[in-house]
């Protein structure tokens, strides 16, 4: 049996008011969250130990970016995939981690929980994205990536990350100005970083649905590759769609930055 213990949690009816119009939009009633929790064994030291996983749930809100990014406020089914041992400290593949026999018995009930790596980077940190970009860049420096697809996602996680600059950047002219010497140092190594990790991204990424070739194509639009970005969107068989349109359009427009997608 794969589960260990299945726990579900029930809201509460919850009515919230639009902080700005003050209407009253949305609700939920008796939403049910399923959380599976799974036994893992570290592949370095061996300890045992036991994650979470997100298997149903309710999302209340949310924003979706045009490089596929999504902020929610509600817990989403967790793409975890590299964990961090609670003992070594070292990051595995989540996959290749899970004990064959997932039973309970009484020598599991004690287990720490595996470490997230944006739990590695708190956001009040302020190089907390630096950090975290040079987490991901190390783990394939180091081939902790020994396939395309492990390979696909850490390069996914450093895209989003070096979008999160322009996507979450402060709108402070004081705290503009105060970041301004350290962007003009490090804006050259940045844009190197992103330009290299997107076209390797684009090399060896396999879309296979319509909405894994919109990413692809916001790749190409992002490197400014808009000739291949064009090709791309263009042989979609799905075009009538609001993401669609206005990556397209943007595209058409030679624009190259992420930006959030308007529902
Ligand atoms: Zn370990």
């Amino acid at each position: 049996m794969m589960l260990l213990l299945l726990q579900r949690y029930f809201d509460v009816i919850t009515l919230k008011q639009c902080k700005k119009c003050k209407f009253k939009d949305y609700y939920f009633i008796s939403v049910m969250t399923t959380f599976i929790t799974n036994t893992l064994i570290c592949p370095h030291c061996k300890n045992r130990m036991y994650s979470f996983e997100i298997t149903s749930y309710f999302i209340n809100k949310s924003e979706v970016f045009s490089d596929g990014k999504v902020d929610s406020d509600s817990p989403i089914p967790s793409d975890y995939k590299i964990l961090i041992c609670s003992t070594c400290n070292k990051p595995f593949w989540k996959e290749e981690a899970l004990l064959a026999d997932q039973k309970i018995d009484d020598s599991t009930t004690d287990l720490l929980e595996a470490n997230n790596i944006p739990n590695l980077f708190p956001g009040f940190e302020e190089d907390h994205l630096q950090k975290h970009t040079i987490f991901y860049t190390d783990l394939l420096d180091m081939d902790f990536a020994d396939t395309e697809e492990k390979e696909t996602y850490i390069r996914i996680k450093i895209w989003h990350l070096l979008n999160d600059r322009i996507r979450y950047q402060t709108s402070s002219v004081f705290s503009n100005l105060f970041e301004y010497h350290k962007k003009q140092t490090d804006s050259a190594k940045i844009k190197d970083l992103f330009k290299n990790n997107l076209l390797r991204l684009a090399k060896i990424y396999k879309p296979n649905t319509d909405e894994s070739q919109l990413l692809m194509a916001e790749m190409y639009r992002e490197l400014g590759d808009f000739e291949n970005a064009s090709y791309l969107l263009d042989s979609m068989d799905t075009k009538n769609n609001s993401a669609y349109q206005q990556i397209y359009e943007a595209s058409k427009r030679n624009k190259i930055k992420v930006f959030k997608l308007v529902k």
